[in-house]
């Protein structure tokens, strides 16, 4: 069945099923304020929710057939699938099925059911639209179907899904940060132990979130390569993961082939790196903070090399601003946002000075995402 003549990203879910949804759920986008390519090398991350948020709209059905629509989705074309006969597809409807998949793998029971998705959370803007999405699912259907699942238990379902159906080899950062952290407070997040702890932000910083217009679309392969090398680094230096190396080992770097040393000296720095932000977010040391994003990205440009002309500019432009304490890249790299700390009350006229200037060659257009309008 293609409803594609006449659905548009404001068709309802009435109109698309002809009746009304049991159950609406949400998760919010994120940004992680600092600890880059940590996550699947066991480290330490900092993530704070963002106003975008994925929406759900929910109602089982009778039998196994899911039918799924996303307003975000340019071809707006309704997609079906039966629970148990999962198959990706490469697109979009593989996190559904995804999700769907690891749910009925874990001994969970499902009806099949109807489902609209929304979403202001920017599609491979690297504020993990993913894992939104993958989380207010699964918080829909846990509500839908009465399933015994907690935060923590979500967020590991959300990142098999990913991983095992969807095959991007993503760490558990987004996945915890979509279904624990909120806009006030720092999700201070161990993703070894996955103990956390919620560090609230100071009243007088906020925060500034600026999305490059550049997707990282294409980017998994380079994701896949760092991944690996950390693994191979970690095998040569004879740890489990290189979370369990700290400063004290730099020395031990020059063993290390070009440019395993690189990537393991951004790994061991940003996750102190992390450790430190807490601290200054606690003593409400500002410059000290703004000072490790800086770092932080001086060190994915250069050691981990996952930056791009546009995101430095960016960084560069936001340097400039008086009220600018620090910036730095964000999410995984090869495009996406910007996150910076500036004095509260002054982040949007920082955040459209920066996108104005950003976008004075008339070829690059920067949207201020955070504060929100
Ligand atoms: P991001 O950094 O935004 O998480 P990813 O590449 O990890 O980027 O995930 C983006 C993919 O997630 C999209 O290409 C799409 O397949 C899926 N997705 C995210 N949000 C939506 C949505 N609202 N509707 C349908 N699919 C979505
Ligand atoms: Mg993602």
């Amino acid at each position: 069945m293609s409803v594609k003549a006449s659905a548009t990203a404001n068709t309802t879910f009435a109109e698309l099923f002809g009746r009304a949804p049991d159950v609406r759920a949400d998760a919010p986008g994120r940004v992680n304020l600092i600890g880059e390519h940590t996550d699947y090398t066991g480290g330490y991350v900092l993530p704070v929710a963002i106003p975008q948020r994925t929406r759900v709209e929910l109602a089982p059905r009778i039998g196994p057939l899911v039918r799924a629509w996303s307003a975000d989705m340019p071809e707006a074309e309704l997609q079906e699938y039966r629970l148990g006969d999962e198959k990706p597809v490469h697109d979009w409807l593989d996190y559904v099925q995804g999700i769907t998949e690891v749910l009925r793998q874990e001994g969970y029971t499902l009806r099949g059911f109807d489902l609209r998705i929304e979403s202001d959370v920017p599609v491979g803007g690297g504020l993990s639209s993913s894992a939104a999405l993958e989380v207010s699912l699964l918080r829909a259907l846990r509500e839908a179907f009465g399933l015994d699942l907690d935060d923590v238990q979500i967020a590991l379902a959300g990142q098999k899904a990913e991983n095992d159906f969807v095959g991007a080899p993503v760490g558990v950062m987004d996945q915890m940060a979509s279904s624990l952290a909120d806009e006030k407070t720092a999700l201070f997040l161990d993703t070894r132990s996955l103990q956390y702890e919620k560090i609230p932000l100071p009243a007088e910083a906020e925060l500034v979130v600026i999305d490059s217009g550049v997707s990282h679309r294409h980017s998994g392969g380079e994701y896949r390569i760092r991944r690996e090398e950390c693994e191979r680094a970690a095998e040569l230096l004879g740890v489990r993961q290189l979370r369990d190396l700290d400063p004290q080992d730099l020395w031990r770097l020059p063993s290390l082939p070009e440019p395993l040393d690189r990537r393991t000296r951004h790994v061991i720095t940003e996750n102190a790196r992390v450790r430190s932000a807490v601290a200054s977010l606690r003593e409400r040391d500002l410059p000290r903070l703004g000072k490790l994003l800086y770092a932080s990205h001086e060190s994915l440009r250069n050691d981990f090399e996952v930056s791009i002309p546009e995101i430095d500019h960016l960084v560069e432009l936001a340097s400039e601003e008086p009220d600018v304490f620090g910036a730095r890249i964000t999410g995984g790299g090869f495009g996406g946002a910007i996150v910076a700390v500036a004095r509260r009350g002054t982040g949007r006229k920082a955040g459209d000075h920066i996108a104005a200037r950003y976008g004075q060659d008339g070829k690059k257009k920067a949207t201020v995402l955070v504060p929100a309008t």
